[in-house]
């Protein structure tokens, strides 16, 4: 497992990167949330970033999600980052401060009952598939007004703005034009003042691409990478 110490010298470099950007771009620091993404490393690990002062944490996968809060508790924030199915929305109601992927209706439903049932209002962001992806989740843009109409009518589900999964790049400026598509259809929709729903979060921008993200208005970056070292895939 990465150490503590070293989690703290990545660290120490992804805060410096972002100060930078917001810098650039005329952004204040606290308008950007860092959210760690802890997939794939042991609740050790998420305990020595806690130490090195991270308190909000990025999963994509329903049971590894729901086995890290039973060990670490509540007390840490918790995304929902990865794809959801139907079935699994109920293991997490309730547990999460916010869903980034939801990209059905069928999929906002789900989360609405269970959330009645509940008792709860759970925040969520809509996937946008920006670059049009094949093998990428997430909505259209030119669905995504309807979508939110629909899902605005929800009483347990609050929508608080929009996701992306850019393309994989080795040269992050080739996404800047996604992430300034994104931007727009933010404040498009913002725009429209419609009930229910407000566009402060945009979620976008991963280790290989999170200055470029800020830098065209991203709230939300989550790094995983750059903080955790990599993943091994062979396990
Ligand atoms: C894994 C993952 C990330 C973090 O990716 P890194 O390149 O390691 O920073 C961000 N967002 C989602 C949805 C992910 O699945």
């Amino acid at each position: 497992m990465i150490s503590k110490e070293q989690i703290g010298i990545n660290l120490k470099y992804v805060e410096s990167a972002i100060n930078a950007a917001c810098e650039r771009s005329g952004r204040k620091r606290s308008d950007v949330t860092l959210i760690a993404v802890s997939k794939m490393n042991p609740p050790e690990a998420i305990t020595a970033a806690r130490e090195c002062g991270i308190n909000v944490f990025g999963e994509n996968k329903v049971q590894e999600l729901c086995d890290k809060i039973d060990i670490l508790g509540s007390e840490p924030e918790w995304h929902l980052i990865g794809h959801l199915q139907t079935n699994k929305v109920k293991y997490i109601i309730g547990k999460v401060k916010m869903i980034h992927s939801v990209d059905s209706l069928k999929l906002a439903d789900a989360i609405d009952s269970a959330s009645a049932k509940a008792g709860v209002v759970t925040d969520i962001l809509l996937e946008i598939n920006i670059a049009g992806e094949e093998s990428k989740f997430g909505l259209k843009p030119e669905q995504l007004y309807n979508t939110i109409c629909e899902i605005s009518r929800m009483n347990n589900v609050r929508i608080c703005g929009l996701m992306t999964v850019a393309p994989y790049t080795d040269n992050p400026e080739e996404n800047r034009i996604h992430f300034r598509k994104m931007k727009e259809l933010s404040v498009d929709i913002a725009s429209k003042n419609i009930d229910n729903v407000n566009m402060n979060v945009l979620s976008m921008g991963m280790t290989g691409d999170y200055e470029v993200a800020i830098e065209e208005g991203a709230t939300h970056i989550r790094v995983g990478t750059g903080i955790f070292g990599a993943r091994d895939y062979s396990k």
